[in-house]
């Protein structure tokens, strides 16, 4: 019975490794085809001086309206797309693409704020300054105003040859910020070495910050070591009041997330914008 057992379970997993394997292969395939049939879109998420209550920035987010499947998640295909290379040129459009938006809200007159875009690990090349000069170039759009998002491991890995080319980027005009800040195992030490503007709290520790002691305590040396070491601060997923008021108390002046604003097309962002909404 044991055996019958293992068998079945055996078949059981190879079968759905079978599954797997086939929705990778065509999702794979479809990604490939994504940009040129124009299925990606940018959402973009508010970022909010808690202290003025206007928006002082924009996340751009990525989304992929697949014609069968649906608007697929980034945490879905982004790992796709960094394995086989294709996050490459998709980070391109993005970047392109939010920064041209951007740079039509400053056109169109509306108040100049910043356009945040994440990059991946892939793309963290020597040739990734060149590119955003190319793209800033392209698009026209003021380097003062973007701000490109990076993870600690992205950091981490490669230390030495990051620095120079977060040199670089800093040098263009372009800021840098920390994005899920908490979560990787960046050495404290080290930070100080980076040219980084920007930590943004992970949304784990903000999802309990009002009852766990622990989130809250973790929070707040966050945003004390930012303060200390001469950074900014956002708070990433704020979605109550509560959360919003005790990270206020604890320092932290912008904050991003569902209570302010779930991310929206380049319409609403932009009647966001113009209305000047305040918290
Ligand atoms: P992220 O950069 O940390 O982005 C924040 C994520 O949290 C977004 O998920 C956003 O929709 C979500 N979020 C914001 N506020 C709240 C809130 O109050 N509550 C909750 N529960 N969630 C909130 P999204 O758009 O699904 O993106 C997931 C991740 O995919 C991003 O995390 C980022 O790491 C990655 N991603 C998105 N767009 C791009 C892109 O253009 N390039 C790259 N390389 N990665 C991207
Ligand atoms: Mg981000
Ligand atoms: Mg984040
Ligand atoms: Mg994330």
């Amino acid at each position: 019975q044991a055996k019958d057992m293992d068998r079945n379970n055996f078949q059981f997993f190879s079968s759905d490794l079978n599954v797997k394997v086939m929705e990778r292969m065509v999702l794979e395939s479809s990604l490939r085809r994504a940009l040129e049939r124009d299925e990606f879109q940018l959402l973009y998420q508010p970022q909010v001086d808690v202290i003025t209550g206007s928006v002082v920035g924009f996340e751009a987010l990525l989304r992929w309206h697949h014609p069968d499947l649906g608007t697929i998640s980034p945490e879905k295909f982004i790992p796709l797309a960094e394995e086989t290379g294709l996050i490459l040129s998709i980070g391109e459009w993005v970047l392109r693409t939010a920064c041209r938006q951007a740079k039509i809200w400053q056109d169109a007159g509306l108040r100049p704020v910043r356009m945040a875009v994440n990059l991946s690990g892939r793309q963290f090349r020597m040739k990734l300054d060149e590119i955003v000069a190319a793209i800033l170039l392209e698009t026209g759009f003021d380097p003062r105003w973007l701000e490109l998002e990076l993870t600690e491991s992205i950091l981490m890995r490669n230390a030495s040859d990051n620095i120079e080319l977060l040199q670089a980027l800093t040098a263009m005009g372009c800021s840098l910020s920390i994005d899920d800040f908490g979560t990787g195992y960046s050495s404290l030490a080290y930070l100080k070495h980076f040219p980084l503007e920007r930590l943004k709290i992970d949304r784990s520790f903000v999802r309990d910050v009002t009852t766990n002691p622990d989130d809250r305590a973790i929070a707040k040396i966050i945003i004390d070591m930012a303060h200390t070491l001469k950074m900014e601060v956002t708070a990433e997923g704020v979605e109550e009041r509560e959360q919003l008021e005790l990270l206020k108390r604890y320092g932290c002046r912008e904050m991003q997330g569902f209570f302010f604003s779930r991310p929206v097309p380049a319409a609403s962002a932009e009647k966001l914008l113009r209305k000047g909404i305040t918290f």
